[in-house]
Formats: structure tokens, sequence, C-alpha cells
């Protein structure tokens, strides 16, 4: 299916599912390589990176542990004042190589706040992985370390990525069109 409508908004398909899956391999090869007898304690962050996370794992042949964390994303006091909050990271992280598996980094405010919050249960390393990235919109200063595609500023979904609710179950990458 090159093209589909979801809610009000019409997408091409953009990566196939092929690409993806080429892409995911040769990342768990990358991680494999830095991080063996590591027993990394690979941390993905819902609900996007559902689907990334386990073709990733069915790749990984080295030992490893994995814990689904999320971000709570609530209005402080202020209106204004959005404060997210780590949940699921517990003591387990202390002196680990950490690697965070996200869905996509667009401006890098989630990867800084997560990082931030999982510095006080002290990693020996905190590592980043995402399958998309968004070099144009980037904003921070965190080396992305394991990186799928990088792509332009254009919404997408599939592949655990969803508009308004929908398109997380799709294999493959969509972009929207208009
Ligand atoms: P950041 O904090 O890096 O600006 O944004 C990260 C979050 O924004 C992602 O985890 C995701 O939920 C959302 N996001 C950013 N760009 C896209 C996009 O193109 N499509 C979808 N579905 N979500 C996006």
């Amino acid at each position: 299916m090159g093209t589909i409508k979801i809610h009000d908004k019409n997408f091409k398909k953009s990566i196939s599912e092929e690409e993806i899956l080429k892409r995911v391999e040769a990342i768990a090869r990358e991680i494999e390589k830095d991080c063996k007898y590591q027993n990394p304690l690979f941390l993905p962050v819902l609900n996007g990176s559902f689907m990334f996370t386990s073709d990733l794992m069915k790749e990984i042949t080295m030992n490893c542990e994995l814990q689904f964390v999320k971000v709570k994303s609530y209005t402080g006091m202020h209106s204004t004042e959005k404060v997210q909050t780590l949940i699921g990271a517990d003591m387990s992280v202390s002196g680990r190589t950490v690697i965070i598996i996200e869905d996509i980094v667009d401006t890098g405010g989630t990867i800084k706040e997560l990082v931030n919050q999982l510095q006080q249960f002290n990693p020996n390393d905190i590592k980043i992985c995402s399958l998309l990235f968004k070099p144009s919109k980037y904003k921070g200063d965190l080396k992305v370390d394991y990186c799928g595609f990088e792509i332009p500023d254009d919404f997408v979904i599939g592949y655990g990525l969803d508009y308004d609710g929908l398109g997380r179950n799709l294999r493959q990458i969509y972009t929207v069109t208009e």
C-alpha cells in the first residue's frame, strides 16, 4: 500500500519494511560491538518504540536486560509549565550501561529529560538509540549513538508511531503528504 489516509491526513510510504529490518539488524551489530560483555540494560520508551524494540531484541544475541519505561507529561502548577516524569526505571540502573530506545528524536527535549532523570539512578553509561532522527529540528547536545534513519522535518507514522492514536500497527513508515 503506497498511500493511506488516517483521520484527516494522507500519508505516503517512505521507508519500507525491508529497509527498516536491514537497518535494525545493522544497529544490533553496532550495539553488540560496543557493549559486549556489559550485559546492557535496554530502556525502551513506550509507546512508540514497541515495534522497533521487538525487532531489535530479536537481533541481539549477547546477554542483556530490558525494562520498558514511560515518560508521563503533565502540566505543572503554572499552565505553561510542562513536567515530564520518568516511570519504570529503578535501582537496577545503578552501575549499568543503559541504552535508551526511542522511536524518534525530534527537538531532543524528551531524551534530554530522560537522561537527566536517569542520572539520579547512577548508571555507568547512557547511550541513545533511536529508529528515526530529524537533524534539522534537533536542538540538543546529546549524541544519538545509534540511529536508524535521518529524516526530513515531516510528520511520520507507522512502525510504532501514531497519528492521534492510529497507525502504530503499520509495518512501514509513512510520511504526511500535505
Ligand atoms: P522531541 O522531544 O525529540 O521533540 O520529540 C519526541 C517525541 O515527539 C517522540 O517520542 C514522538 O512522540 C513525537 N514526535 C516527534 N516527531 C514525530 C513524528 O514525525 N511523528 C510522530 N508520530 N511523532 C513524533
